[in-house]
């Protein structure tokens, strides 16, 4: 089953404000537009219904920004004369008609729509509606709306094409929605569910609206991890967590072998999917030879954060029989906490033996895991 999509943006969208329609202005990094074009990037067929006159202005702000084919149909004088000018290059056995002022709709709501489309002529999305409302005049309630079994209509609302055109064809008055037109002509439409954040951008006030809602939506949450390990030689004191541990012996090492914190380092590069300590510090340079690993801990931190991503958690588990982590770890989190910048409530340091297992349970060494957080917004 083939389908298209067709995006009504021939309006004048003046209610918005600014000196150009709405579906021009600029929504974070890119016009209105060229956001809800994106959300359909995976129909087999784009048609894009623009006002006769705006097709400078189509080239000029939408164009730079697509990376998919678009069809550009000119529309009429009428919503439904838009979407007929659309309908009648469709070649898709189903349609989806949208709105081109909501941009922010979500993957879901329109696979929904398509699903319902292998059992239904018709289906569009809408939420119940779970405000009371009223009819109001000249600033006077007059009367309560009964909102039972009442929805708010959103698109995009899908129809078998065939169904839809014959529809339009047999239109003989004005129609707000396609789901009006389908209704005309007796077609049932089923109800998908619509979500709240897939507002149509109508008044001054709904890009800031739509601005946060693409900030939240397009968080970039990465999470990595970092494991390793040193050999035990002679000596008298460990490094972990940059803290010197009294113990019968030390870490062997190109560094100081602080294994705890090369696990973090490795945790952060490792979110930032940039490598690991040994790329970015060659054990081969000699100007690392027992350096402090802080300096691997705060390069992999301002990378991140040069990045734009905020470090949100570190969470580091040292695995050896001896010496005892536990009365260091509070001292090791506020250490590691003051190296990262960030609160000592985001660092966990936990200790763990293997039971007498393996190399760190003989006593041969310690092993350490980390993972780490980064976020951006
Ligand atoms: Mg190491």
């Amino acid at each position: 089953m083939t389908t298209a999509v067709i995006i009504v943006a021939a309006g004048k969208g003046m209610r918005a404000g600014g000196e150009l329609p709405k579906q021009y202005q600029m929504l974070a990094d890119r016009p209105v537009l060229a956001h809800t074009v994106s959300r359909f990037a995976n129909m087999d067929q784009i048609v894009v219904v623009i006002g006769e006159t705006d097709f400078d202005l189509f080239d000029m702000h939408v164009t730079p920004h697509l990376t998919n084919k678009v069809e550009l149909v000119s529309g009429g004088a009428t919503r439904s004369a838009s979407v007929m000018a659309g309908l009648s290059v469709v070649n898709a056995q189903n349609v989806l008609i949208h709105d081109g002022a909501r941009p922010l709709v979500q993957s879901g709501v329109i696979k929904d729509v398509t699903d319902a489309l292998k059992t239904n002529q018709a289906a569009a999305p809408a939420v119940a509606v779970t405000d009371s409302m009223w009819m109001g005049q000249a600033g006077q309630v007059y009367d309560i709306v009964n909102r039972e079994n009442t929805y708010s209509a959103q698109t995009p609302q899908g129809f078998h094409t065939q169904i839809i055109r014959q529809a339009y064809d047999a239109l003989t008055t004005a129609a707000t929605d396609d789901v009006s037109v389908a209704r005309a002509a007796g077609i049932k439409v089923a109800i998908t569910q619509g979500h709240n954040d897939n507002l149509k951008i109508t008044l001054p006030e709904d890009f800031a609206r739509a601005e946060r809602i693409l900030k939240d939506t397009n968080m970039d949450v990465r999470v990595g991890n970092g494991y390793d390990v040193h050999a035990f030689c002679e000596g008298d004191h460990v490094i972990l967590c940059g803290l010197k541990i009294p113990h019968t012996a030390a870490l062997l090492g190109h560094s100081d072998a602080d294994v705890a914190m090369h696990a973090a380092t490795d945790a952060i590069y490792g979110a930032l999917a940039d490598g690991d300590i040994g790329q970015h510090f060659p054990p081969s340079d000699p100007q690392w030879k027992g350096a402090a690993s802080d300096i691997f801990l705060r390069h992999a931190a301002k990378l991140a954060k040069s990045r734009g991503f905020t470090l949100t958690h570190v969470d580091c588990t040292i695995i050896c029989e001896m010496p005892k982590i536990g009365p260091h770890a509070a001292s090791m989190k506020t250490h590691m906490a003051e190296l990262l910048e960030i609160s000592a409530d985001r660092v966990s340091i936990k200790a763990t033996t293997s039971e007498k297992l393996g190399f760190t349970g003989r006593g041969e060494g310690i092993a350490a895991q980390a993972t780490a957080t980064l976020v951006k917004s």
